[in-house]
């Protein structure tokens, strides 16, 4: 069993903005290359550790990242270049992400809300429309009928509205958010965030 160094750059941002992003690359990578203990890649750091380091352009801190970051460990962040003027840097910026995260967190937690709500109804069982089965509530463990599969278990026509309405305003506000980070685009050509780990495969 070996290990790889694996690498990839974002673009230049605040840290919450850095660690947001990277934890949904590695979900990515998880989803697309697996998550087991040697999957070799990115996917399986534990986690993003952020140094306080600025190199002057990406092989110098590839080669510091190669010498720093370890097996089994976190990957680490560093900065190459002037990160002076970067996304979110006026407030209307930071609370237009701040939404954005928000909707976000509401679509991911989405099928965890349902099942809270449904195991902290007062009835012992739950009836799926669908198949007839009667699940015991405190079993419950997924938002859709463990028996047929069914999505018309524990989430209701409004939950369903509630849903869609949430995912539309997501596209809106990616959008939205999209369009103000192309202004810093140019003036950061060459700065980024570069992160790196050292992944068991
Ligand atoms: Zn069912």
């Amino acid at each position: 069993m070996g290990a790889c160094f694996d690498y990839t750059t974002f673009a230049a941002s605040d840290e919450k903005t850095l660690k947001e992003r990277f934890s949904d690359h590695q979900e990515s990578l998880r989803i697309d290359n697996g998550s087991h203990a040697y999957a070799g890649h990115m996917g399986i750091a534990q986690g993003l550790t952020i140094h306080n380091k600025v190199f002057q352009n990406e092989n110098e801190a590839i080669d510091y990242l190669e010498q720093n970051a370890q097996k089994w460990s976190s990957a680490i962040a560093v900065k190459v270049g002037d990160f002076k003027k970067c996304f979110p840097s006026t407030q209307t910026e930071k609370n237009e992400l701040e939404k954005l995260n928000t909707l976000k967190a509401t679509i991911d937690n989405w099928g965890k809300e349902l099942i809270a709500r449904a195991k902290s109804a007062k009835s012992e069982f739950r009836g799926c429309k669908k198949c007839g089965s009667k699940i015991a509530t405190k079993f419950i463990k997924e938002h859709y009928c463990p028996v047929c599969s069914s999505h018309e278990f524990i989430e209701t026509e409004t939950d369903k509205k509630k849903y869609l309405n949430v995912t539309q305003k997501y596209k809106e506000q990616s959008a939205k958010v999209k369009k103000m980070e192309e202004k810093y685009k140019d003036i950061n050509k060459k700065n980024k965030w570069v992160v790196g780990a050292w992944c068991a495969s």
